[in-house]
C-alpha cells in the first residue's frame, strides 16, 4: 500500500474499533437486562407467594380454631379476596381421604392437581409452592399448598392459588421496553464508541500528515509531542527519534560525499593541468616519459583513495567481515619485510620487537589494511634516522600490537579529530606525504569491526604509538 492510498472503509482502525465497542455494548446491554428480567420476576413472585402465605396462615387458624371448616369464616374470606382487584386469591380445602370440604369457586382447580401423589407429598413436606402452566389458556397460576396437622396427624390439605396475569402483563411490559429501547441505546452506544474511536485516533492522524510531510528535504521537521505520557507520545518520541537519526546519517553522507568529491577534484584537476601543459607544443621523449610516470603517480594515490572511500563506504553500509583464522605474527612478519625497503629508503629503521604465536579470528584484507595504513603512516610522520617497532603484547582475551615511531608526534587538541574522515593535522604535509585523511578513520572501522579498540600515545617530537587491541579466539 503507497502511503498516499486511502484505507478502506472496512480496514479502518475507527470502523472496527466502533464495531467493537458496539459489540461489546450489545452483549454487556443484553447480560444486564437479562439479570435486570430475572431479578424483577423473582421479587415479584416473592410478593405474591407472600400474600398466598397470609392467607394460608389465616385459613390454617380458622380450620385450627372450629376444627373443619366453618361455612361462615370461608364465606367471609371468599367474599374479601372476591374484592382483591390485581391478585384474585382462590383456596380449596381437602380431607385426608381427598374429597374437597371446601372450594371457593371449582373451576379455578380444574387444571390445578389434586388426589394421591399430592396427599404423599404433603406428608413429607409442610408446604409447597409452585407454578402451573396451562397451555390452552394464556396466564399461568400460581398455588400454594399446605398442610394442617390437629392433635399431630394430617386432616387437611389446603391449596391457595392466584392468576399471574399481572406479573406476566408487567414482565411482558418490560420485555417490550427493552426490545423498544434497545436500537436506540445501540446506536447511542456505536456513535459514542465512534467518538471516542475518533478522539483516540486523531493524535494517529496528525502523525501520518506530519510523516508524510517530511521527505529528504526537510529532515529537520518534527512531529508534536503531546506529552500526555501515554503510548502514542512514545510512538512520537520513538519516530522522532529516527527521523533525527536519519537527518544524522543525511547529513554524514551529505558531508561524506562533499568532502569526496573535494578530494577528488584537487588530483584530477592537477593531473588535467600536467597533461594539457605537456600537449600545449611540441616536447621530446624524455618529457613525455617524466610526465607519464608523474601521472602514473597521482593515478596511483587516486586509486588508493577511490578503494578508501568505497571501503569506509562499505562501512556505513554495515557490511559484515568475512572472518577466517589469522596466525597475527606471521601477518606482521609479512608486512614488517613489505615495507622495509621503503623504510630504508628514507634512512628509518623498521624493527620487530616482541613476537608470539598467536592466533585471531578476523579478516585477512582488512587487517593487512589496519596494519599497512599504521605502518605507512609511521613512515610518512617520521623524518631520517628515526625508527619504527612493530611489537605484540599477549593478553589473556585480546593481543595488542603496537606500532611505535620516532617522528613528529600529534597535537593534543588534534587527537579527538584524527579517526574522522579526511581529517590531517597538517593538510599541505599530509597531502605531500601522499596522506588522503581517511586512513586512520579505515582503522577505527577494521578494529571496530573486529570488536577490538585503538589507542594513541603521542608526544611532539619524540614519536607516536598507535596500538590495536583484538580478542584472541586460541591459546598460544
Ligand atoms: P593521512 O592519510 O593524512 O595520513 P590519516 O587518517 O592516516 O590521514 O591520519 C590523520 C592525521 O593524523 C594525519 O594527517 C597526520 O597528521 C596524523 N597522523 C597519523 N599518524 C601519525 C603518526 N604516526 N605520526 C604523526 N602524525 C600522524
Amino acid at each position: 500500500m503507497s502511503s498516499k492510498q486511502k484505507i478502506k472503509v472496512s480496514r479502518r482502525l475507527d470502523i472496527r474499533l466502533t464495531l467493537r465497542y458496539s459489540c461489546a455494548f450489545l452483549i454487556t446491554t443484553f447480560i444486564i437486562c437479562a439479570f435486570l428480567y430475572s431479578r424483577i420476576r423473582h421479587n415479584l413472585l416473592k410478593d405474591i407467594d407472600r400474600v398466598l402465605f397470609d392467607e394460608g396462615r389465616e385459613i390454617a387458624a380458622s380450620l385450627l380454631r372450629s376444627g373443619k371448616p366453618n361455612t361462615e369464616e370461608m364465606t367471609e374470606l371468599v367474599r374479601e379476596n372476591a374484592s382483591r382487584k390485581f391478585y384474585p386469591l382462590h383456596f380449596r380445602i381437602m380431607d385426608t381421604d381427598g374429597n374437597v370440604q371446601f372450594v371457593s369457586r371449582e373451576k379455578v382447580f380444574r387444571s390445578i392437581p389434586a388426589g394421591k401423589e399430592l396427599w404423599k407429598q404433603m406428608t413429607e413436606k409442610k408446604g409447597i409452592t409452585e407454578t402451573v402452566y396451562r397451555f390452552h389458556r394464556k396466564y399461568p397460576k400460581r398455588v400454594y399448598t399446605f398442610s394442617v396437622y390437629q392433635d399431630n396427624r394430617l386432616s387437611y390439605v389446603v391449596q391457595i392459588t392466584t392468576t399471574l396475569k399481572l406479573m406476566n402483563k408487567s414482565l411482558r411490559n418490560f420485555r417490550f421496553n427493552i426490545i423498544q429501547a434497545f436500537p436506540l441505546a445501540l446506536l447511542l452506544g456505536a456513535l459514542g464508541g465512534w467518538l471516542l474511536a475518533r478522539g483516540s485516533l486523531k493524535p494517529i492522524g496528525e502523525v501520518t500528515r506530519t510523516t508524510r510531510r517530511i521527505t529528504a528535504s526537510n529532515l529537520a521537521e518534527r512531529i508534536a509531542v503531546n506529552h500526555t505520557g501515554d503510548e502514542l507520545d512514545e510512538l512520537i518520541i520513538t519516530i522522532n527519534d529516527m527521523i533525527s537519526r536519519i537527518e544524522d546519517a543525511f547529513k554524514r553522507i551529505a558531508q561524506f560525499t562533499a568532502d569526496a568529491s573535494h578530494e577528488l577534484r584537487t588530483p584530477l584537476c592537477s593531473l588535467k593541468g600536467e597533461i594539457e601543459v605537456i600537449l600545449s607544443q611540441e616536447r621530446d621523449g624524455e618529457e613525455y616519459k617524466k610526465t607519464l610516470i608523474d601521472c602514473a603517480e597521482r593515478l596511483e594515490e587516486l586509486s588508493k583513495l577511490l578503494n578508501g572511500l568505497l571501503l569506509l563506504a562499505r562501512a556505513d553500509g554495515g557490511e559484515i567481515i568475512r572472518a577466517t583464522p589469522i596466525t597475527l605474527d606471521k601477518l606482521l612478519m609479512s608486512l614488517a619485510e613489505f615495507f622495509d625497503p621503503l623504510a630504508r629508503q628514507k634512512g628509518i629503521t623498521l624493527s620487530l620487537g616482541a613476537m608470539e604465536d598467536v592466533h585471531i579470528m578476523g579478516d585477512k584484507n582488512l587487517l593487512q589494511q589496519l596494519f599497512t595504513n599504521l605502518i605507512d603512516n609511521a613512515i610518512k610522520y617520521t623524518s631520517e634516522s628515526g625508527k619504527i617497532t612493530l611489537t605484540m603484547s599477549v593478553g589473556p582475551d585480546m593481543v595488542g600490537v603496537s606500532v611505535e615511531d620516532t617522528g613528529i608526534g600529534i597535537p593534543e587538541d588534534a587527537l579527538p579529530h584524527i579517526f574522522k574522515r579526511f581529517y590531517r593535522v597538517d593538510p599541505s604535509r599530509s597531502r605531500e606525504a601522499g596522506g588522503s585523511g581517511l586512513g586512520l578513520s579505515i582503522c577505527h572501522f577494521i578494529v571496530e569491526a573486529h570488536h577490538g579498540r585503538i589507542k594513541v600515545e603521542t608526544e611532539i617530537n619524540r614519536g607516536s604509538t598507535f596500538t590495536v587491541y583484538l580478542p584472541r579466539t586460541s591459546s598460544r
